[in-house]
């Protein structure tokens, strides 16, 4: 239901009045015409204008709860919010709710279980800082700013993954608010199916309101960030030499244009580069040696790594940056030098302000992990590569789409990663669940969703009942 006011849904559903509802909520609710409505509706990625009817900033799962129970009443649509990062926008609606879960920011860390209880409005950067001061580390993504919620229900890779795994591997247990407005405790023992299917099926069952999630002893790391020349040798070289490093190194490679950065030669920028994010989860000399094939495939442009805590490795973040994007993610079976030459002629082809290809070299603890264990099967992949292209005008966007679509038919890969994919991806959800997962979740969905509810999301529709 688009552009209806908050008012007269709820009165027609017979609910209760805003004045009302304020009333029965510990948080706040914010409507069009409210100070700091705009700032509220504001998502990451840019070039998404959507007006909803209200902004709920719950304070706990019992004001989540109230708000599912409305959205359910109401038939407005519900947009669930943790960190906003959604490359499809699809944490704001138009005409709807959002339930913003940014308020919910509470950490209580079991320093002898070595575990922690996690509010999902935290992002992936305050969980880690907070967590480092006891030497301590879940592993999220690449970027700090991330919400904990959507990066960790469509699995969560980042720079532990080889050591560690998905972030889902460890996730121990969830509170979870239903569609029918239950607030659950999920976990192994209570409703398996549900924690086997938010373990990598996103925000389709319900609204994760804490998790409990397993640390990791890591007091440093060796890493930060590499620049070298993008030449296909190296890019080549480079995802070579990572998936033969031991499983404490994590990689990320990023090929694109060298950004104008202070500890960038000036004559460099706007180059073709190679920016790698690396960290090495051991001891800092072993460090050393395990990024050394890798310092040595060409002279590097910039050299930056070190020793340093876990949270330093994040990618360094610009207040207020909303690019547009258009984004293809997959997964391909390496980079071998023919692979690296199309990703570099695609790259100097490009029109847009800013090109990137993203290569995230996987294998170690993710892949030791069965492909039925948890609904993110593509365990085997070796490495995924995100192809994306940041622009700045919405009349840019066919050509830009266009040049996406055709830099990943060139690579070939297979699979999606849920957590990657954009606003017109709709039709590869399913290949982000191969093999019997998507049947799985079609079928637990059903169960326990099947008004489809949580649509707004890399959706998985309720299975039709069988005759
Ligand atoms: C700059 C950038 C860097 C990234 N780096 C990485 C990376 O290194 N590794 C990686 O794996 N991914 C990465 N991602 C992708 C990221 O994991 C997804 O965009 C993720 O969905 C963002 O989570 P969020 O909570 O910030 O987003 P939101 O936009 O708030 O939510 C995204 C989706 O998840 C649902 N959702 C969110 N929270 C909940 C909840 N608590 N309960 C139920 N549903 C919920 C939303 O409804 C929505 O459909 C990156 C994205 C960006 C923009």
């Amino acid at each position: 239901m688009h552009n209806s006011s908050l008012s007269s849904s709820l009165s027609s559903a017979g609910a209760a009045s805003i004045p009302e509802l304020r009333d029965e909520l510990r948080g706040r609710v914010i409507e069009p015409g409210d100070a700091g409505y705009d700032d509220a509706r504001t998502v990451f990625q840019g070039g998404i204008d959507r007006r909803p009817a209200a902004i709920v900033r719950a304070a706990d799962a019992a004001d989540v709860s109230r708000v599912v129970s409305l959205a359910r009443e109401t038939g407005l649509e519900l947009a669930v919010r943790s960190g906003g990062h959604s490359a499809a926008g699809h944490s704001v609606s138009h005409g709807g709710i959002v339930l913003d879960l940014r308020d919910m920011r509470t950490l209580a860390i079991d320093l002898e279980n070595r575990t922690a209880w996690a509010d999902t409005g935290l992002t992936a950067g305050e969980y880690t800082a907070a967590a480092a001061t006891c030497g301590l580390a879940t592993g999220f993504g690449d970027t700090g700013s991330v919400g904990i919620g959507g990066i960790t229900l469509g699995g969560g890779i980042g720079l532990l993954v080889r050591k560690h795994g998905l972030t889902i591997d460890d996730l121990l247990a969830a509170e979870l608010v239903t569609a029918d407005g239950r607030i659950l405790h999920v976990d192994a023992e209570n409703h398996p199916d549900l924690f086997w299917a938010i373990r990598g099926g996103g925000g389709n069952f319900g609204v994760a309101t804490r998790f409990h999630l397993r640390l990791h002893e890591l007091d440093r790391v060796f890493g930060g960030m590499l620049f070298l020349p993008a030449t296909p040798e190296v890019v080549a070289g480079f995802v070579a030499e990572a998936e033969a490093a031991p499983d404490e190194l994590s990689a990320i490679a990023n090929v694109m244009p060298a950004p104008p950065l202070p500890f960038l030669p000036q004559e460099r920028h706007g180059e073709l580069v190679m920016m790698a994010t690396l960290a090495y989860a051991g001891r800092p000399e072993a460090g050393e040696r395990a990024v050394a094939p890798l310092r040595a495939l060409a002279e590097p442009i910039a050299d930056m790594l070190r020793p340093m805590s876990y949270p330093e490795v994040f990618t360094p973040e610009q207040e207020g940056f909303h690019p547009i994007s258009a984004v293809r993610t997959m997964f391909v079976d390496g980079v071998d030098r023919p692979a690296a030459g199309t990703i570099v002629e695609h790259l100097r082809a490009s029109t847009a302000p800013m090109a990137v290809a993203q290569l995230r070299v996987l294998g170690g603890a993710m892949a030791r992990v069965p492909a039925e264990a948890t609904a993110f099967a593509h365990r085997g992949a070796r490495v995924m590569a995100n192809v994306v292209a940041l622009y700045e005008r919405p009349e840019d966007r066919a050509a830009q789409e266009a040049w996406v679509t055709g830099f990943a038919a060139a690579l070939s890969g297979e699979g999606a990663y849920v957590n990657f994919l954009g606003d017109d991806q709709q039709a590869r959800v399913r290949e982000a669940y191969p093999g019997p997962t998507w049947d799985r979740l079609a079928a637990i969905k059903a169960r326990h969703d099947p008004g489809n509810l949580f649509q707004l999301n890399q959706n998985i529709p309720p299975a039709m009942k069988r005759r």
